[in-house]
């Protein structure tokens, strides 16, 4: 064994004794440990200042009771949740999410490969993320304010413009995000900059809807470019039909390809016409409707409840973006993309593939870009927004989107470089690790044992 090798196994072991039951979080941490043990057999400095361990303990967690009352005038009682991982680069920087599943494990694994995306995208931002076991899904306007209004009652007194920053994640929009602005607001006063993927009309950027969406199939279109490939003629599939999903259909119908399939938590919508965006944002973001009622809107269109054995995965195409949550697409649903000859997977959801699953990928030769480089935009474009927040400026929907085009070409051309430094050429997993720890790594050996 290795130097790195035995450092690497011991910190893991440790991780494990202590963390056994965050399933989520130690599967986020043995992906990027087993990319990392070259790094620390050539940067031996690394290991004798332990960054490794240091980096795997958040620098806090703050768990909260969240109370407010329903429309039947009932008291309920939810958790909530802000992991500030790292601080190590800029201000603790990430989403929040609300969904029936959210425990601390789910929140450590998100916050934990926030510090290496958000290092990725070359901004001054570190990892953090929070959110609720709080389900949005058919409460009313006034339930989510009440519920919103009482989380941030609580999250205001750990965040701050410098500090940390949250924004939206599954669960949190726009709506989410003005209610949180609004109560923020009210207990410390104006601070725009606090949070991000605000509304247009006070302070929120252009273009930060679409950012993750665009941004993951311009990273797509590096993946393909590098195979000599590119989105004309090609089809493609899409899970989930949120934001992520919304806006990475639009930009690869702008871009030639052509999305036939996209899902929700009950089933997946198949439409050989190519799935309509249109009607897609109406029933997602205006009626907050299920996916099943697209068939209503495109007769030719067919619906298919999801089951174990027929799921959007089962779909043929070139293109897969899993969009949707992690875990989502395991070894069985990747061998089903292989079989129909998918040629590159890029991930708009934090993890939505299993390790085996990407290990199924690789070994057929499948281009594969892993969550921490794909889905970067949303989060870059959340920089970009505190960068005119503190400049007092906006800039153009153009403006925004160029810069988001750049960074999600140069963290592709990044983490392909890592790739090959560190020979595993062509492999994304281990080039975006490598080249999103190796900033952090640094600014934590110049920073002292802290
Ligand atoms: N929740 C998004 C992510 O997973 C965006 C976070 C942000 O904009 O701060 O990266």
């Amino acid at each position: 064994m290795t130097r790195g090798q035995e450092y690497v196994a011991s910190v893991f072991e440790k991780v494990k004794a202590q963390n056994g039951h965050e399933a989520e979080f130690l599967q986020a941490v043995e992906e990027v440990f087993d990319s990392l043990i070259p790094v620390f057999d050539k940067y031996p400095k690394y290991i004798d200042e332990n960054i490794l361990e240091r980096l795997v303990e958040p620098e806090r967690i703050v768990s909260f009771r969240v109370p407010w009352v329903d429309d039947k005038g009932q008291v309920q009682v939810n958790r909530g949740f802000r992991v500030q991982f790292s601080s190590a680069i800029g201000p603790y920087k990430g989403g929040l999410r609300f969904h029936p599943s959210v425990n601390q494990s789910i929140i450590k694994f998100l916050g934990f490969e926030q510090i290496f995306k958000n290092s990725l995208t070359g901004q001054p931002i570190g990892g953090g993320k929070g959110g609720s076991n709080f389900d949005p899904k058919g409460k009313s306007d006034l339930e989510v304010m009440r519920f919103t209004q009482s989380f941030m009652t609580e999250l205001q007194k750990y965040i701050g413009p410098d500090v940390d920053v949250p924004a939206g994640d599954i669960g949190v929009g726009g709506r989410e995000i003005g209610y949180m602005f609004g109560q923020y607001k009210r207990l410390n006063g104006y601070e725009n900059g606090v949070l991000t993927g605000k509304g247009l009309t006070y302070g929120g950027s252009l273009a930060r809807t679409e950012a993750t969406g665009y941004g993951v199939v311009y990273f797509a279109e590096q993946m393909l470019k590098a195979r000599g490939e590119n989105f004309a003629g090609k089809t493609a599939i899409v899970s989930g039909s949120g934001n992520v999903a919304i806006y990475a259909i639009q930009k690869l119908h702008e871009l030639g390809a052509k999305v036939v399939a996209c899902s929700d938590s009950s089933g997946y919508i198949y439409d050989e016409n190519g799935i309509n965006v249109e009607t897609l944002k109406q029933l997602k973001e205006v009626e907050r409707a299920r996916i099943v009622q697209y068939i209503e809107h495109h007769p030719n269109a067919h619906f298919t409840p999801s089951s174990s054995d027929n799921n959007i995965w089962t779909v043929k195409a070139d293109l897969a973006f899993p969009c949707a949550t992690q875990n989502e697409l395991n070894d069985a649903d990747a061998r089903a993309l292989v079989r129909n000859g998918v040629i590159a997977v890029a991930e708009g959801a934090n993890m939505p593939s299993t390790l085996e699953a990407i290990d199924v990928f690789h070994a057929a030769g499948v281009s594969f870009g892993p969550a921490k480089a794909a889905n970067a935009g949303g989060v870059a474009v959340s920089a970009l927004e505190m960068a005119q927040n503190s400049g007092r400026t906006a800039w153009t929907f153009e403006e925004v989107d160029s810069k988001l085009y750049n960074i999600m070409k140069d963290i592709y051309e990044n983490a392909a470089a890592a790739a090959e430094e560190f020979d595993a050429p062509g492999n994304l997993v281990v080039g975006a690790n490598i080249a999103g720890f190796l900033k952090v790594a640094e600014a934590m050996s110049a920073q002292g044992v802290i």
